[in-house]
């Protein structure tokens, strides 16, 4: 096997013998012949419109392959199945050779990796949109163009030019995904979210995708079981449309990495709906439950049958397991239990006026983004303590799991508005840059020209296509953390630093100083 997509990758380098995060060789060999089967697919319907079938199956295998989704062969076996079937059907065409995926020159091979995680990580968020009914052509057919270019040769420059032009497509697709999510439930509205959990049977949602907690939520009500949500689907809280339901009771746990010492024993149902599930320990192996395209062996898989799925196991797990005989309080990593979400552009572009005047005024001096995925290095505790150490007067953006380093703390607040601002899931990147561009607008300046800086942290596959999304906008100065990612080469690296002047993190501290100067 070789696997590098990730920042835990073994060694900074890439995992040979077993996956950091699980996953074993003829798992990771069979995702491998899957993304070659897509490659051929991607060849058979080059010319032609792909088929609605050919734009599921291209989603839901990239999407498979993303960290933490797929453990089991035998249901990406039956994925490269259909692929195969698909391309017979669409004209026929070689697969990508396997023996040819990790290759080649290694600055190639670094500028084809790119792109091939960055779709991977798009593919999350063309499903998560194309199962609440929303498509966009041009970005359903830039997968086959990007797939299709992935097994051809290009020049340098040319890899960068089809990076940028990626880049802007999965622009396209946030805004797709902003407008599916906010078209079915609603403009998220600040939420002030519990840790604590209530006495009694309940069912703990992982991952992002609503519809699952929407089904979820109905099948449940009036039933004495309640709903928490965990990791990315936190923000679930700030959309009227699933916050109305009063059995959403609040929030479990904290970021992904810390699940195998967070479920451990507890007596809850949880359901994963995307990654990011580690490899379950068998003291709540028996009531994990996947559906979608997660899937591990031997855990219960809820499938999709007309539209809707039957949520029936995971309800009477929870109802066998009954949950805690009193209320058990639980709390974020610095001992908080209370957590706010729902400052998507909807909420922080309508009291623009007030962040305005403020930053005129002085009041406000620095905008900060931390945002990003969070991992088990202990490296990442520089996004608390740059968090904790950043002045009174600015104000800290942030979305994905990375906030769970930091989303219990009280820092304050700026003129009526907390100077900790959740805007959602990873996805919401799309909020985030929506912001900037109306600040820049009202400013009358460039994104790069404004008091606000970038400060990400990354662990897989949707924060590689955000950051060529970022770059694709010309978005510089963006700081990066906790490690460069093993698939950029040195060469790639040098490039990026040079055109974007990306910085690697160093200490709160002296990022800080540099930053504010
Ligand atoms: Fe290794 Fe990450 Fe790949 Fe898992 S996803 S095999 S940890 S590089």
């Amino acid at each position: 096997m070789f696997c590098f997509q990730c920042e835990q990758t073994a060694g900074g380098k890439g995992c040979t013998k077993v996956g950091v995060c699980g996953k074993q060789p003829e798992v990771s060999n069979k995702q491998d012949e899957l993304i070659c089967a897509l490659v051929g697919l991607a060849r058979a319907s080059y010319s032609k419109a792909p088929s609605k079938n050919a734009v599921e199956l291209m989603l839901k295998g990239l999407f498979t392959t993303v960290t933490n989704v797929n453990f089991n062969t035998v249901t990406i076996e039956k994925l490269i199945d259909e692929v195969r079937k698909e391309k017979e059907s669409a004209g026929n065409a070689q697969d990508f050779p396997i023996e040819n995926l990790w290759s080649a020159d290694s600055d190639i091979m670094s500028l084809r990796s790119t792109l091939l995680l960055g779709l991977k990580g798009m593919a999350a968020y063309a499903y998560h949109a194309y199962v609440l009914g929303k498509q966009n052509e041009e970005v359903n057919n830039w997968f086959f163009k990007g797939m299709y270019a992935f097994g051809e040769d290009h020049s340098i420059e040319e890899w960068l030019s089809l990076l940028m032009e990626f880049g802007m497509i999965n622009l396209k697709c946030m805004e797709l995904l902003d407008e599916a999510n906010t078209s079915a439930y609603g403009t998220p509205v600040p939420a002030k979210v519990t840790t604590i959990i209530e006495k009694g049977p309940f069912i703990v949602v992982s991952g992002h995708d609503l519809l699952d907690l929407k089904q979820l939520l109905e099948q449940t009500e009036g039933k004495g079981i309640n709903i928490y949500t965990h990791g990315e689907m936190l923000p679930a809280h700030g959309y009227p449309e699933l916050k109305k339901y009063p059995h959403l009771k609040g929030n479990f746990g904290t970021a992904w990495q810390n699940q195998q010492k967070e479920f451990d024993n507890v007596p809850g149902a949880f359901l994963f709906t995307t990654n990011c599930l580690m490899p379950p320990k068998p003291s709540y192996m028996d009531r994990v439950f996947t559906t979608e395209v997660v899937s591990y062996p031997e855990l219960v898989h809820i499938d999709e049958a007309n539209g809707k799925k039957d949520f029936t196991p995971v309800i009477e797990k929870a109802m066998e397991l009954g949950g805690w005989k009193e209320d058990k309080v639980l709390t974020g990593i610095n001992g908080g239990t209370e957590l706010m979400t729902g400052f998507g552009h909807g909420t922080v572009l309508g009291v623009a006026d007030k962040v305005i005047d403020a930053v005129k005024a002085g009041a406000i001096r620095h905008f900060f983004l931390v945002g990003g995925c969070d991992g088990a290095k202990p490296g990442r505790n520089y996004y608390t303590e740059f968090v904790e150490k950043s002045p009174k007067d600015t104000v800290i953006l942030t979305l994905a799991c990375g906030k769970f380093r930091f989303n219990d703390l009280n820092i304050g607040e700026i003129g009526g508005l907390p100077r900790i601002m959740d805007m959602g899931q990873c996805n919401d990147a799309y909020s985030a840059i929506k912001v900037a561009v109306a600040l820049s607008q009202a400013f009358k300046c460039s994104v790069n020209e404004l008091p606000l800086t970038l400060v990400l942290s990354w662990y897989e596959q949707k924060a590689v296509c955000i950051l060529l999304t970022l770059l694709a906008l010309g978005i510089k100065n963006i700081y990066i953390g906790p490690s460069v990612p093993a698939f950029f080469s040195q060469n790639v690296l040098n490039v990026l630093v040079e055109k974007f002047n990306i910085t690697p993190i160093t200490t709160p501290e002296e990022d800080l100083k540099k930053i504010l100067g």
